[in-house]
C-alpha cells in the first residue's frame, strides 16, 4: 500500500480529528484508495457544520482503518443547519409573545440525551426581546439549571460586569445559550445535543434580530458560524450571521480561570460597542 505524503497525512489526520469532534468514529474502506479523490478531500478543507457530508460519503473515502467486509452504516441524524430563510421581521410589540411561543414549542423537551442526564430546569433565555445586543453562551451550569436562567452563577456575575462596562444593564440585552439543558459535569455539549437544540436558538435570533451578537467562547462561535475554527482566528473580526454582526470573544468562565485575558475580551466588547454606537464608560 502506498504511503501518503506527510502533508496529505497531516490533512487527513486533521480531517479525522474534525469528524471525531462531530461524533463520527468509524471510517470504512470501499475499494482501493484513489489518489485523485484523496487530493480533493484534502483540498476541500474543513467543511461547515451545517454542510457536513453524510457519513456514508466517508465510506468511499480512502481512510483505511478497517479491512472488514463492507459494513452496514447506520443512518445518523443529520446536522441541523440554520433555517434557510430569515423570516419577516416581527414587530417589537409582538416579540415577547413570539418568544413565548418558542418556549412553548420546546415544552418539557426530550429531544436529546441532556433531558435524561440530571436536568432540573430548561434554561430558555433572559433579557429584552427587543435587545440590540445578544450574548450567546454554551449551556447552563449548576446555578442556571437550578434557577432556569442563563448566566446567574460566577460566570454570570462576570458577564454582568462586562455588560456594565459597556454602559448597559443586563435587562437591556438578550442572553441565551447553544443548549438549553445542563450538560453533566458542565462538559461541552455533544454535537448531537447542540445540533438538536440550535433550531430554537435560531428562532430566538430571528425574533430578537439583534444588531450585534457576541459569541461567548468556542462552542457558541462554532454553532453560530457553522464551522469549527480556533477562537484566535475568529476574534477581532465582524462576522455576518443571519443579518446580525457577530463578535467572538472568550467565555466568562475562561476569563475567571485566566483573568489576564480580560483585557483581550474587552477589546472584543469594544468592537461590539463601536458597532452599536456606544461610548466606553470604563476601561476594563
Ligand atoms: N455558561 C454558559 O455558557 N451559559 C450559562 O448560562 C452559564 C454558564
Amino acid at each position: 500500500m502506498s504511503r501518503l505524503s506527510p502533508e496529505l497525512e497531516a490533512l487527513v489526520q486533521a480531517r479525522i480529528g474534525y469528524y471525531r469532534d462531530l461524533g463520527v468514529y468509524d471510517f470504512y474502506r470501499r475499494g482501493e484508495p484513489d489518489s485523485a479523490a484523496l487530493e480533493s478531500i484534502a483540498a476541500a478543507g474543513t467543511p461547515a457544520v451545517a454542510d457536513e457530508p453524510a457519513p456514508a460519503a466517508l465510506s468511499s473515502s480512502p481512510f483505511i482503518l478497517s479491512s472488514d467486509p463492507e459494513p452496514v452504516i447506520p443512518a445518523r441524524k443529520p446536522l441541523t443547519p440554520p433555517p434557510a430563510l430569515v423570516p419577516a421581521i416581527i414587530p417589537a410589540a409582538k416579540r415577547p409573545a413570539a418568544l413565548e411561543e418558542i418556549r412553548a414549542e420546546i415544552g418539557e423537551c426530550t429531544r436529546c440525551p441532556l433531558a435524561f442526564q440530571g436536568r432540573h430546569k430548561i434554561v430558555f433565555a433572559d433579557g429584552d426581546p427587543n435587545a440590540r445586543l445578544m450574548f450567546v453562551g454554551e449551556g447552563p451550569g449548576a446555578d442556571e439549571d437550578a434557577q432556569g436562567l442563563p448566566f446567574v452563577g460566577r460566570a454570570g456575575q462576570l458577564l454582568n460586569n462586562m455588560i456594565g462596562a459597556m454602559g448597559l444593564k443586563r435587562e437591556q440585552v438578550y442572553i441565551a445559550n447553544v443548549v438549553k439543558c445542563r450538560p453533566p459535569q458542565n462538559r461541552t455539549p455533544e454535537p448531537e445535543e447542540a445540533n438538536t437544540c440550535m433550531q430554537f436558538l435560531w428562532k430566538q435570533i430571528d425574533v430578537v434580530r439583534p444588531e450585534v451578537m457576541v459569541a461567548l467562547g468556542a462552542t457558541a462561535a462554532t454553532y453560530l458560524l457553522g464551522r469549527k475554527t480556533s477562537l484566535a482566528s475568529l476574534r477581532g473580526r465582524i462576522h455576518d450571521v443571519r443579518g446580525s454582526k457577530l463578535i467572538v470573544t472568550y467565555h466568562p468562565a475562561y476569563l475567571l480561570r485566566d483573568p489576564t485575558q480580560k483585557k483581550e475580551a474587552w477589546k472584543d466588547l469594544q468592537i461590539a460597542m463601536r458597532e452599536l454606537g456606544l461610548k466606553s464608560v470604563q476601561g476594563s
